[in-house]
């Protein structure tokens, strides 16, 4: 074996091992670096020998040392998964082939990998996407995404324009689903839930001005015109202090508006930047608006840990198709495969995810529980399977996808 695949298998195992800490303390609010690690049961500190990756937990057959308390499986399982992940990337992208030069971008590859897989963790634990990793691991490939090939290094990453457009075009499709997925459960109400001081009104509303200033834009300016009008709805909603566009254009009158717009683009043959520019409006708008709803939750949280009273959460809620975690993930799926890579990733999450969430429920009702808390699955980790499955392979699914559809033509 490649002893470079073997390194980076060991190294994914180590990191491994520190993606545990990961999903068990950011979801806590707690550092991940200090205290170091100690059994979850009796609190006492583990010794080097038990902090070995999979092998210290073979050999005490699962169990801590002190207190006899099981030690979940799923820690050497991580570990395992990591090596896996890392070895896998290192035989992708070998580096007799990238030679030393493709270094930083193994390492942002083996970074990203990592932090999807702490996503996973943590949805499956928590049931939501924590905004903190998200926006890191965005951040690392907008980031690296461009600097890599600005400093003439081999980047495995899409060029710079796609990572961009990818991630706007995906939060956009994403956050269009999710609106009317919502407006479909609310059976066409209004929203019971104040949109203050950014509520979901202005990501819609982000769509239908993105719309209209690609429309309006030169031809092959769709996208960064809409991405610079949609911009300005959040921070124009923010400057003013408060959200009340909602008397003046209901969510639902503006998604009801958007077929409306995208029709009649298509008469005047201009139905792509049309779509183009909603994307690009929903999503500049929902990240924006995203990024703000980060900064006030960990503002919220700061007070409640000085001890101050947070408000109770006393507002209604109204039923989500799935969760706004997911439409900020989506641009992480974009900014790395791309809007058709994207497409397939959705594809094989809903596929593989559905197909699990009907066995799952066959077996549960045979068991004869099945409770409401059952029926909800994280769409968190199925949303990472398809973004690996389509980063490995997205090009053969589309090509093969394509001839079919030429072979039915
Ligand atoms: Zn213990």
């Amino acid at each position: 074996m490649d002893p470079f695949i073997l390194l980076a298998a060991v190294l994914g195992l180590l990191v491994g091992s520190f993606t545990n800490v990961l999903a068990y303390r950011i979801p806590a609010g707690r550092s991940v670096v200090h205290p170091p690690s100690a059994c979850p049961t009796c609190a006492r500190r583990l010794s080097p020998a038990e902090l070995i990756p999979v092998l210290s937990w073979a050999v005490q057959r699962g169990r801590c040392r002190g207190c006899q308390q099981r030690i979940s499986v799923r820690y050497p399982l991580v570990e395992l998964t990591s090596a896996g992940l890392y070895a896998g990337i290192a035989t992708l992208f070998p580096l007799a082939a990238v030679g030393t030069d493709g270094l930083p971008g193994l390492a942002l590859l083996f970074a990203a990998a990592t932090l999807l897989l702490t996503v996973t963790l943590i949805d499956l634990d928590t049931k939501t996407i924590p905004d903190g990793v998200n926006f890191t691991l965005l951040g690392l490939l907008l980031l690296g995404g461009y600097a890599l090939p600005a400093l003439g290094l081999p980047s495995p990453l899409l060029p710079w324009a796609h990572t961009v457009s990818g991630a706007v075009l995906a939060c956009g499709a994403m956050a269009l689903l999710a609106l009317y997925a919502a407006l479909l459960l609310r059976r066409g109400r209004e929203r019971l839930d104040p949109s203050v001081p950014l509520g979901y009104v202005h990501v819609a509303l982000g769509a239908l001005v993105g719309g209209i200033g690609a429309l309006i834009a030169q031809p092959g300016l769709a996208l960064p015109s809409a991405a610079l009008v949609s911009a300005a709805v959040p921070v124009v909603a923010l400057l003013r202090g408060r959200a009340h566009l909602t008397p003046l254009l209901p969510e639902r009158v503006i998604l009801g508006l958007l077929p409306v717009a995208l029709l009649s683009a298509a008469r005047w043959g201009r139905a792509g930047d049309a779509l183009t520019g909603i994307l690009t409006g929903a999503g500049t708008a929902a990240l924006i608006c995203g990024l703000v709803w980060w900064f006030l939750d960990r503002r919220a949280a700061a007070a409640a840990a000085r001890g101050e009273d947070a408000a109770p959460d006393t507002a209604a809620h109204d039923p989500e198709g799935f969760g706004f975690g997911d439409v900020k993930f989506a641009a992480v799926m974009g900014a790395l495969l791309g809007g058709p890579g994207f497409l397939v990733a959705v594809l094989l999450a809903v596929m593989s995810g559905a197909a699990f969430g009907v066995f799952r429920l066959i077996i549960l009702r045979r068991a004869g529980h099945v409770t409401r808390d059952a029926r909800e699955i994280p769409f968190g980790p199925w949303l990472v399977l398809g973004t690996l499955l389509s980063f490995l392979w997205g090009q053969p699914i589309l090509n093969w996808y394509l001839t079919l559809l030429g072979a039915g033509a």
